[in-house]
């Protein structure tokens, strides 16, 4: 007998869960971009926050909570870029592919955000910096959750 409970199991298999294996698909702006043009791009996409990069690197990151600050601001939404209203670098929240699926969800809490930009180390005209390759959410966390519960085996 190894001891083993069955929650150990559970962890040792969470734990083998890398960022690369649940990620979606990255949406992403450049940094010209209209607040007008990401609105749209937040509802087409069906996303709550949208990756900000220029020339390809990731540069913010622009919420739904960005967006009604700057609303309610008077901001003029057609003129004005996204760059303008972002959160930006270095005080974006990233995930690198490799990383354990634990570690993002400790950082999405400990940041309170509800997504993280998932990336790669990238260097464009001689400027070092991120590329963006996915994004790691709540929802991709939750859903490792709901298969958890409801597989028969693992
Ligand atoms: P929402 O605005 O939809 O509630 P969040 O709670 O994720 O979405 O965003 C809250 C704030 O945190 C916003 O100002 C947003 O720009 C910022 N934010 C979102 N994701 C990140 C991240 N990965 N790293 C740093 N800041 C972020």
């Amino acid at each position: 007998y190894s001891g083993k409970s069955n929650l150990d199991f559970y962890k040792d298999y969470i734990k083998e869960i890398k960022v690369d294996d649940i990620k979606s698909l990255p949406v992403v702006v450049d940094e010209s971009t209209t607040v007008y043009d990401a609105i749209v791009t937040l509802f087409l996409e069906d996303v709550g926050t949208v990756c900000v990069v220029s020339k390809g690197l990731l540069v913010g990151v622009v919420s739904r909570k960005d967006f009604l600050k700057s609303a309610i601001g008077g901001v003029d939404i057609n003129k004005i870029p996204v760059g303008v209203i972002m959160t930006r670098m270095p005080n974006i929240i990233v995930a690198k592919p490799e990383e354990s699926i634990i570690e993002a969800a400790e950082k999405i809490i400990e940041h309170q955000v509800d997504s993280l930009p998932v990336v790669q180390d990238a260097e464009v005209d001689g400027v070092k910096g991120y590329k963006v390759v996915g994004r790691i959410s709540k929802t991709n966390i939750t859903k490792i959750f709901v298969d958890l519960g409801t597989k028969a085996s693992i």
